[in-house]
């Protein structure tokens, strides 16, 4: 493993910084706390579909709505989920998509990237047995699936 440098989310001077959106990000950082004991980079943005996104449905992942990706700039690794597709007014969907491609920045991170493979699925299967998908798990308020 390497690490890469921390980088200040929107930091003045990088013109294309992306920024998270702030409840995604807080979303993130709850899950990343709870059920990935803190590993995964905080320098991942995780945003919404932009109108600068162009072929949604092409680069949203069959059967979840949003897609993760290499950063260029400022972040390790981008997050995009789409509103459209995961519909309020609860966060269930959006947090079921973020929590997959958390998995994806897992594997991918550490040199494992296998998409769908069997890294992925035991971090799945990992997950579930420290209870992401249990009742309530990451707020009281919303339970995944
Ligand atoms: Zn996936």
């Amino acid at each position: 493993m390497f690490s890469r440098p921390e980088y200040v989310e929107g930091m003045v001077g990088m013109e294309t910084a992306v920024r998270s959106d702030k409840t995604l990000k807080r979303y993130y950082r709850i899950i990343n706390r709870k059920f990935f004991n803190d590993e995964l980079p905080n320098n991942v943005c995780v945003r919404y579909v932009n109108e600068d996104d162009t072929d949604e449905e092409e680069r949203c992942e069959e059967n979840y709505f949003g897609w993760t990706e290499e950063a260029t700039k400022g972040h390790s690794f981008v997050i995009v989920i789409s509103k459209a597709k995961n519909p309020g007014p609860t966060m269930t969907g959006r947090c079921a998509t973020l929590a997959h491609e958390m998995i994806h920045v897992m594997t991918w991170n550490q040199n494992l990237k296998d998409d769908h493979g069997k890294t992925f699925s035991d971090w799945h299967e990992t997950l579930t047995k420290r209870g992401l998908f249990r009742k309530g798990a990451v707020l009281r308020s919303l339970t995944l699936f």
